[in-house]
């Protein structure tokens, strides 16, 4: 089967967020199982400028765009014979500090970006001569392909027998653009109905993917059910239930060649479930790192996230003095918002040496909260799959989560009785649900035989990427009939 994985993000070269580990993990897996997978992202400066050893085909490829002929590089890293990335190379709109905007906001102009990336996807498919069987696009960015495979003067006989997947990796982020982008989009004006791509007046790309695409699916079985209603569904969920048929949740696997305490080369001691010796070393260096000056017995929260409203931060600021009053010590690694950046920043000045806040992206510090913190917080609203709480299970760093999403799928209450479970919970999106169950987690961690028998429940956890892959692929050999 020949595969085409189209995505805004893809680890290591670029990445903001989940996408990047999905765009990593998942075609690897598939190539493991014998799909030809190809993989096309922008050429964005941090991809340019990186350490990989790329090479830049001698044709270009052309998309006419705002009435004129322009033309893209395409860059490739092959990684396998059976797998490769490609990277569409565009300065004026890829040659850039950020991927989509800066903090203080998305570019003016993402519209264009990734309107032209869809089409130069295509276009570069056609420039190599491959035929995919499937094309497989992720999120808003990459959300208008199925609409322009069925029609636009992409709709070429090459690509007749091609299907489309769209997965959803968030609902939130939709791309909803002034109706003057369609003639951009070379999209026939009278798809700009309700039945079609209109959205309140506007274009909206996902809603693109959701009507057109042979499939869709989401990351996790909860989410799944959530984006159906008005609560996760941000105006499409009437759209999604509409196409319930079609909606599959499929859970993020994770990549353990990079995500394993007993081999990760960015942390102080490697350790493993059956001996954890490591994980102490860890705990110290992330506490010096902070600057933490708190008992070194004192529980350890860590949380590494984007830094939006997603992510629960509302209620942590609001939970803070409960928190701190259990005796936990809490590090936070993010970046995102300029408001979350400023209220973090005076959190942690106010409580120095209880509370450490590192704004910024740093893979080599996720790695050191994950293996050096005793309880990951991931207090989010929504999370349609979340891949920390599955890193940290790995890391023997209990999850402490709000019941959504993925997050309600991956993570079971530890009952004391019984000896079962792997985190904690709590449903109620408010400040005291989250301090009652920090209260209840720091209270098991002074009992230190019920704390270790958490730990290595938890290190069981196994979501490799070929469970979740041969999902993929039964799926795609269904969409294919
Ligand atoms: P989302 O996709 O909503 O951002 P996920 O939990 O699915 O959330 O994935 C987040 C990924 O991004 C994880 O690999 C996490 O370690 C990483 N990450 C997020 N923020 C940072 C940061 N500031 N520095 C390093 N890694 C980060």
């Amino acid at each position: 089967m020949k595969l085409l994985f189209v995505t805004s993000e893809a680890a290591p070269y670029s990445k903001t967020g989940g996408l990047a580990d999905v765009s990593s993990g998942l075609p690897a897996a598939l190539a493991a199982l014998g799909v030809q997978v190809k993989v096309v992202t922008p050429l964005y400066r941090a991809v340019a400028e990186g350490d990989h050893p790329l090479a830049t085909l001698k044709s270009t490829f052309q998309v006419n765009f705002r009435g004129r002929e322009l033309h893209g590089r395409v860059s490739v890293h092959r990684l396998q014979p059976d797998l490769s990335y490609y990277f569409i190379g565009r300065d004026e709109f890829f040659d850039r500090s950020f991927l989509y905007g800066t903090p203080q906001g998305d570019y003016f102009d993402n519209a264009d970006r990734f309107i032209f990336f869809s089409r130069a996807a295509l276009a570069a498919c056609r420039l190599l001569r491959f035929r995919p069987d499937i094309v497989h696009c992720h999120d808003w960015q990459a959300a208008l392909i199925p609409a322009l495979l069925k029609h636009s003067p992409e709709s070429h006989p090459f690509w007749q027998k091609t299907r489309s997947v769209l997965t959803i990796h968030n609902l939130a982020y939709q791309g909803v653009f002034s109706q003057e982008y369609m003639p951009v989009s070379g999209l026939p004006p009278d798809l700009f109905t309700m039945e079609g791509l209109e959205f309140y007046g506007q274009m909206n790309f996902l809603k693109a993917g959701i009507v057109f695409a042979d499939r869709i699916t989401t990351v996790s079985k909860t989410y799944a059910k959530e984006i159906c209603t008005p609560e996760f569904g941000y105006g499409l969920d009437g759209v999604l239930r509409q196409h319930k048929a079609s909606l599959t949740g499929i859970l993020n696997g994770v990549d353990y060649a990079s995500w394993d305490p007993a081999d990760d080369p960015h942390i102080a001691r490697h350790y493993s479930r059956s001996d954890l010796s490591g994980k102490l070393l860890c705990k110290q260096e992330l506490r010096q790192i902070y600057g933490l000056t708190g008992l070194p017995g004192n529980p350890l929260i860590g949380m590494v996230a984007r830094l939006v409203e997603q992510k629960g931060l509302d209620i942590i600021l609001e939970a803070v003095d409960g928190i701190l009053k259990t005796g936990a010590d809490l590090v936070i690694l993010g970046s995102g918002e300029d408001r979350y950046h400023k209220e973090l920043g005076a959190l942690a000045r106010r409580h120095k040496g209880r509370i450490g806040v590192r704004i910024g992206f740093d893979q080599a510090l996720a790695h050191k909260i994950e293996a050096g913190a005793d309880i990951f917080l991931m207090p989010s609203r929504y999370e349609p799959c979340g891949l920390n709480q599955m890193y940290s299970l790995k890391y023997g760093t209990i999850p402490l989560v709000r019941a959504t999403g993925g997050l309600e799928d991956t993570v079971r209450e530890f009952d004391p009785k019984t000896g079962r479970g792997n985190g904690f919970k709590f449903k109620t999106y408010s400040a005291p649900a989250l301090i009652s169950s920090v209260r209840r987690a720091t209270a098991l961690y002074k009992q230190k035989d019920m704390w270790a028998s958490l730990v290595k429940n938890a290190m069981r956890a196994d979501f490799s990427w070929d469970t979740a892959a041969r999902k993929y692929l039964s799926l795609y050999e269904r969409v294919l009939g």
